[in-house]
């Protein structure tokens, strides 16, 4: 296959697609275009080990540009895709330059979601990128009391590394416990006290309502219920808003705002999305199904690599893996689990907090699993995600 293939977004699914499609032996040019200045790197630890400055930016380099050009891929860097004429089959880019191309990758990711107010105040935060941490961080320096706004993953794990940094720390989420829409009501109740062992004072079913400010700064957020928390830091992590701004109407949304793609990625003639960007079809749940996770930015690539080879495949695996780190816990996950769904505890126990979960859905088939500290057992069930395995009959 020939002809010019330019991926948009130079993150983990953007640089798998460009070197999967090296990989698969495509021998057309290929551009890899990012707006942030850095070489593709990895996200999950900005919130982890970077955020705790245990890690410095360099190791998550995810390839060297040496090697990136090495391969064939022509990168280009701090310049941001602006709109695309998907008639004329060209891109264009911040820089007034245009792009032409055969084939399109759009893989731009999401951006964090915003309060409607109080962005612009000093001391307060978003988590998406490596200049948010590093922001982030520098204000951690001076000390003081966080509030986290949003106990989703990121702001669980940014929670738990303000607290491992000393901060004192308050953590508000309008659902009842932290992570619950993903987890359901056992396994979050299980986070919440671990949170509140680790001395994070939880806000359930809390909105932030409005910040108050001290010498340019923020000094206090005001709850919805009056309640006000003082704050020298804020970190504001209140879920995504996919990266589809500059496609305009070359592609069709899904109902979460993903780029709308077949079970292979196909967006449209020439269009494909990968990552955290794509709501693929989900021929198992009928839906397009979105998933932010690390590996499936990966599993994406190689199905894209693939299908644009033309290369015969099996399409991605039903079982997308996640994990999260949270103190000395690490969860894990296969498939992906819901509140809605039916939870039994299968292995261990959930108040040692080494266990697996079962999620079961409304046909009592096991959809996902959950465990923390038995990586091996939850291994093993895999496979019943995998198969759809009847629920397990547990006393
Ligand atoms: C702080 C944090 C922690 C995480 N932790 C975990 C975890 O523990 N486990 C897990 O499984 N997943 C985790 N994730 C999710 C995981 O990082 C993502 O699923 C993964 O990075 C998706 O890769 P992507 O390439 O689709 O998107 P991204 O990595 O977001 O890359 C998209 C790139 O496109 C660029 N871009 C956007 N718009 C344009 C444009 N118009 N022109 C040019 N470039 C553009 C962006 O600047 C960005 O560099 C975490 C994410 C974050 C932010």
């Amino acid at each position: 296959v020939t002809g010019r293939t330019v991926v948009v977004g130079a993150g983990a699914a953007g640089l798998g697609t460009a070197e999967g499609l090296r990989a698969e032996g495509f021998d057309g040019e290929i551009v890899l275009v990012g707006e942030e200045p850095h070489a593709p790197y990895d996200r999950p630890p900005l919130s982890k080990d970077v955020l705790a400055g245990r890690k410095t930016p360099d190791w998550l380099t995810l390839r060297p540009p040496a090697d990136i050009a090495k391969a064939g891929i022509d990168l280009r860097l701090g310049v941001r895709a602006t709109g695309v004429d998907a008639e004329d089959r060209h891109v264009e880019l911040a820089d007034g330059s245009t792009l032409g191309y055969e084939r399109l990758v759009v893989a731009t990711g999401v951006g964090a979601r915003r309060l409607p107010f109080g962005h612009e105040v000093a001391g307060v935060h978003v988590l998406r990128d490596l200049a948010d941490t590093l922001a982030l961080r520098a204000d951690l320096r001076a000390g003081g009391p966080v509030v986290v706004v949003g106990a989703g993953f990121l702001g669980a794990e940014a929670a738990a590394v303000c607290r491992d940094l000393g901060h004192p720390v308050d953590l508000v989420d309008v659902e009842p416990l932290p992570m619950r829409p993903v987890l359901g009501d056992a396994v979050a109740g299980m986070l919440a006290d671990l949170h509140r062992d680790h001395g994070v004072r939880f806000h359930p079913g809390r909105r932030a309502a409005g910040f108050d400010e001290s010498a340019g700064r923020v000094s206090a957020v005001r709850l919805d219920d009056g309640a006000v928390l003082e704050a020298a830091v804020v970190i504001v992590a209140i879920g995504s808003v996919p990266a589809t701004g500059w496609l305009g109407g070359a592609v069709d949304l899904d109902e979460g705002g993903g780029v709308r793609c077949d079970d292979r990625g196909r967006a449209a003639p020439g269009i494909w999305a990968v990552g955290d960007v794509a709501g693929w079809w989900d021929p198992e749940q009928a839906r397009h199904v979105r998933v932010e996770h690390r590996f499936t930015a990966n599993e994406h690539a190689a199905v894209v690599a693939r299908d644009v080879c033309g290369t015969p495949q099996r399409t991605a695996g039903g079982a997308p893996f996640f994990w999260s780190d949270q103190y000395d816990l690490t969860l894990r996950s296969f498939g992906l689990p819901s509140h809605r769904h039916r939870v039994e505890i299968v292995e261990g126990d959930l108040d040692d907090r080494r266990f697996v979960a079962a999620y079961g859905d409304e046909k009592d088939r096991v959809v996902a699993v959950v465990g923390a500290g038995m990586t091996k057992a939850l291994r093993g069930w895999r496979q019943a995600v995998v198969d759809r395995a009847p629920m397990p009959v547990t006393t």
